[in-house]
């Protein structure tokens, strides 16, 4: 008999079919009404496979009694209610370290196209602005100090593209970092003053909610960017969205928004600034890992066997 399982969103095709291979997969992610579908597989439900864009709320978790793991795809758990998972005894498992690179290229992407303008440069050329003048110079990259918001797997990843690109690194962060020689801060708005770009690479939720917020804005100023490829509650959206659109903040390169899958409609028009759909860790291999990493978890927990990457 093979264990039930939940799954939402609706995952990357090959992740469906490993899942369905070790699992009989029960489809909440097409469920109109999630508690009422739940009500119908709650005695045999023991696990839920899971990705950021679906939370898994505390009513979810007390609709299934049976439920023993709840494992995400992801590294970032703040779409997981992990007090009521906690509450219960329920295991949660994540996906750290696969998706670090892929993530990391994005964040180096992001500045390098805010400082350069591409897309703006790529729009100019398509629509025949080239023919009638130069496009206008735009910023260097190499010398320009990025202060890195949270230096774990991914901080540290994008830190060591930067330095390759000339930059000059330093961080800010709960703690100092044992392994690195990056100046510290313990100041956020400080860090924010002395950087060309704010690189956001902490934990979303409750801890980081809003940490960057209008006072770390102005800091930045309007000689400087903000790029985001954390979680977009980390920064207090509407204060960014208001000095971007005064020319407060310099730019901003963002992956994540507080509203998935809504942009802030007044960023829309802007071309100081760079919109990516929160798809950092969306290539065909990453995705792949990152599935293969919770089968595995889920996998081990019905083995009786180590979880593989436990959230502590
Ligand atoms: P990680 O290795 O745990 O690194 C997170 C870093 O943030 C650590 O250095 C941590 O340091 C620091 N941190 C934690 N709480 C903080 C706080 N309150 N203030 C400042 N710094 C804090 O995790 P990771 O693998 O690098 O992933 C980081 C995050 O990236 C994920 O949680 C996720 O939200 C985001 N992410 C986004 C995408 C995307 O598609 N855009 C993809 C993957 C990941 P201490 O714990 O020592 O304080």
């Amino acid at each position: 008999m093979k264990p039930e399982i939940v799954v939402a969103p609706r995952l990357y095709e090959p992740v469906m079919q490993g899942l369905a291979a070790d699992f009989t997969v029960h489809d909440l992610w097409s469920a109109a009404d999630p508690l009422a579908f739940l009500a119908t597989v709650k005695d045999q439900t023991r696990g839920f496979a899971s990705f950021t864009s679906y939370p898994v709320t505390a009513a979810m978790i007390a609709a299934l009694p049976k439920l023993e793991i709840i494992a995400t795809m992801s590294v970032g758990t703040d779409h997981i209610d992990l007090a009521a998972a906690r509450a219960r005894g329920i295991v949660v498992t994540n996906a750290p370290e696969v998706l670090t690179d892929c993530v990391a290229d994005i964040g180096m992407a992001l500045v390098l196209n805010v400082a350069r303008k591409l897309i703006v440069a790529d729009r100019f050329v398509r629509e025949g602005g080239w023919l009638n003048g130069n496009f206008p110079l735009a910023s260097k990259v190499g010398g320009a100090t990025m202060g890195i918001v949270g230096l774990g797997r991914i901080g540290k990843a994008v830190a060591k593209r930067a330095e390759a690109f000339g930059m000059k690194i330093v961080y800010f962060g709960r703690r100092r970092v044992a392994d690195v020689a990056y100046p510290f801060y313990d100041d956020l708005a400080a860090m924010a003053r002395d950087s060309d770009y704010l690189m956001l690479t902490c934990p979303g939720g409750a801890a980081t909610r809003g940490l960057v917020d209008a006072k770390v804005i102005e800091a930045l100023g309007s000689e400087g960017a903000l790029i985001n490829i954390a979680r977009g509650s980390v920064v207090d959206e509407p204060a960014m969205v208001q000095a971007l659109v005064a020319g407060k903040l310099g730019g901003a390169g963002l992956d994540v928004y507080a509203d998935e899958p809504r942009a802030p409609e007044a960023l829309i028009t802007l071309d100081n600034v760079v919109l990516l759909p929160h798809l950092a860790s969306a290539t065909h291999g990453t995705r792949a890992a990152m599935g293969q990493l919770m089968i595995d978890n889920l996998k081990a927990h019905f083995a009786g066997e180590t979880l593989i990457t436990p959230v502590v």
